[in-house]
């Protein structure tokens, strides 16, 4: 994606520009799949960890990224799709590859609904993880 691309995306969800936030987001579109705060450090070295944490928590706080539940013990994140600053908006499920233990999010086209829960429930976030073998891992 392009530099003005990127700068258009973190303008648009009320955020400075700057070096850290946009390498970042262009890894996670680039990516596609979800990272942990550890595979970031790895990535970008040149930013201390409290620049790529604070960066990774705008993000979350202002609709870029969402932390996806995980038993792994570490924050993961996934982009999200048309979250804005002042709500996320989730309807989609995760898929965990036990194989090469990645998660990424499934986008919502594929339906499991979250209106069917018994009456008197209001729905307004979903956490569901599917584990199994990835598209990926399935095609080696
Ligand atoms: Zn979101
Ligand atoms: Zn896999
Ligand atoms: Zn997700």
């Amino acid at each position: 994606m392009k530099y003005s691309e990127l700068k258009k995306i973190i303008k648009r969800h009320g955020l400075r520009i700057t070096d850290c936030r946009i390498d970042v987001l262009s890894y996670f579109i680039q990516y596609k799949k979800a990272l942990t705060f550890k595979n970031l450090e790895d990535q970008f070295e040149a930013y201390d960890r409290v620049t790529l944490y604070r960066t990774l928590s705008a993000f979350e706080e202002h609709g870029l990224l969402h932390k996806i539940p995980d038993d792994s013990g570490f924050a993961t994140y996934g982009l999200c799709q048309d979250c804005s600053t002042e709500a996320h908006h989730h309807n989609h499920i995760h898929f965990k590859c036990l194989k090469c233990e990645q998660l990424e999010c499934i986008d919502d086209t594929i339906n499991i609904s979250i209106d069917s829960l018994p009456k008197n429930y209001i729905a307004q976030d979903m956490d569901v993880i599917i584990k199994g073998v990835c598209q990926q891992c399935n095609s080696n």
